[in-house]
């Protein structure tokens, strides 16, 4: 595979606090450079702005007063009921992950542009020709991009606004999940493969997170035929992903030919070593 597609969960990428996980991120970076000096392009698809929004503004020595946030035992400070926060915290949270990354890239002295994409970068064809060209100038110059959905425009759940007057984007517009965003730039790009690094090793006929006998199935050639044998809990904390959005990533881009493989992003190493082929995933094709 010569373009590859990366993207990172969540919470493959936050720490259980919520702040990004410097040596995770310094781990990407190295692989990446790596694969890149082998003459691989790579686009770098990141979750985790929400996540690291709430760790930053946590930070702080008291959150924003009335900002709808509440604590949450594991991830620090959660919204609480007023969803505009939730536009506020991937704000927040998206300079934060920028940073990180562009300082994870800079050991090995590559640039990093920032894609914060909606639904119809993708849907219209004019914007997806910019999104392409703009890729491309920015691969043949070794600069590794990295996407997120827009977030802090997107989400179109702003309580205090009537429902007719809301100028984010309705549900239909939003890609909703940076597992659909990957598979729109892998079709968009054309890419060789789609590699998405989760907290799980690939997908099993159960949740393994609630069933210990789940089964691993290691390699899927029907995704139909998969989501009929497979139960697929829910999604996670913030009500996105789930491995519901990866196998319908899978579908949309194993039809075109681009496989997927998901992975473990936490093992050492995952990206290399699925590369030599002795990581532990499940292949779509
Ligand atoms: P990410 O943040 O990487 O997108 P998610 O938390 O959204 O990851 O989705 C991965 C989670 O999906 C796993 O940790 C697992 O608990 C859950 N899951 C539910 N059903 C399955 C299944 N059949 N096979 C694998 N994982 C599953």
């Amino acid at each position: 595979a010569k373009k590859i597609v990366i993207k990172i969960g969540s919470n493959t990428l936050a720490q259980a606090d919520g702040t990004p996980d410097e040596e995770f991120l310094a781990e990407c970076a190295r692989a990446c450079a790596a694969l890149m000096r082998d003459g691989k392009q790579i686009v770098v698809v990141s979750s985790g702005a929400q996540v690291a929004g709430i760790s930053a503004l946590h930070c702080l020595s008291s959150p924003p007063q009335g900002a709808g946030l509440e604590r949450h035992e594991s991830r620090g400070v959660i919204p609480g009921d007023g969803a505009s926060c939730k536009q506020a915290l991937c704000a927040v949270g998206q300079a934060e992950l920028i940073s990180r990354w562009r300082s994870a890239f800079a050991a090995h002295q590559q640039c990093v542009g920032q894609f914060l994409c909606t639904k119809e970068d993708f849907t219209d064809s004019d914007r997806a020709a910019q999104v392409r060209y703009t890729l491309s100038f920015l691969l043949e110059r070794r600069v590794v991009p990295i996407l997120n959905e827009n977030d802090a425009l997107c989400c179109s759940d702003v309580p205090s606004v009537p429902a007719d007057r809301r100028v984010s984007l309705s549900p239909q517009k939003r890609i909703g999940d940076n597992d659909s965003l990957s598979a729109f730039v892998a079709l968009l790009w054309q890419a060789d493969l789609l590699l998405l690094l989760s907290d799980i090793d690939g997908v099993y006929d159960k949740d393994p997170k609630a069933h210990t006998d789940a089964q691993h199935v290691p390699l899927v050639t029907d995704v139909s035929a998969l989501v009929g044998k497979t139960s697929m809990g829910s999604s996670n904390v913030f009500g996105t992903g789930g491995i519901a959005t990866k196998l319908d990533a899978a579908r949309l881009v194993t039809r075109a030919g681009i496989p997927l493989v998901l992975a473990n992003g936490r093992h050492l190493d995952p990206i290399l070593s699925l590369m030599r082929g002795d990581a532990r995933g499940t292949l779509f094709v």
